[in-house]
């Protein structure tokens, strides 16, 4: 059995205890996190060293793409016209601008690239179909 951290109501596991998608987590979640069998868990891709460089983004890893993906944010849904406050739904990742690339959103089922040159590239869920 690998050691490995989780977080109790996550999908994911941890092989740091100082990864930052953990930290992430914890803020969202219960605040503790324990070691555990990787079996029924799925690897962060954030400390899960990986040389994949695209991702499709979900609900799940979204906060690991948002480290992974230096100029990233939250996206946060639209509110109805009739509402009132702030959207407290996340949708997707905001990609700034950068590199001469156009400011995008990636929304969960959108695949988000790394390209050769450092840039990030977003593609459609419905443009693969
Ligand atoms: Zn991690």
């Amino acid at each position: 059995m690998t050691t490995a951290f989780t977080i109790p109501g996550t999908t994911r596991y941890h092989l740091d205890a100082n990864c930052p998608a953990l930290d992430s987590a914890r803020l969202t979640h219960s605040g503790v996190f324990r070691t555990t069998d990787t079996a029924d868990f799925t690897p962060c891709l954030v400390c899960a060293s990986t040389a994949a460089t695209e991702w499709t983004l979900t609900s799940e890893n979204l906060g690991e793409l948002l480290e992974l993906v230096g100029p990233s944010k939250p996206h946060w849904a639209p509110l109805p016209a009739e509402a009132l406050g702030v959207s407290t739904q996340i949708d997707g990742l905001t990609i700034w601008a950068h590199n001469g690339q156009p400011r995008t959103v990636a929304r969960y089922g959108d695949t988000i690239t790394r390209q050769p040159g450092g840039t990030w590239t977003v593609t459609r869920v419905e443009a693969r179909a």
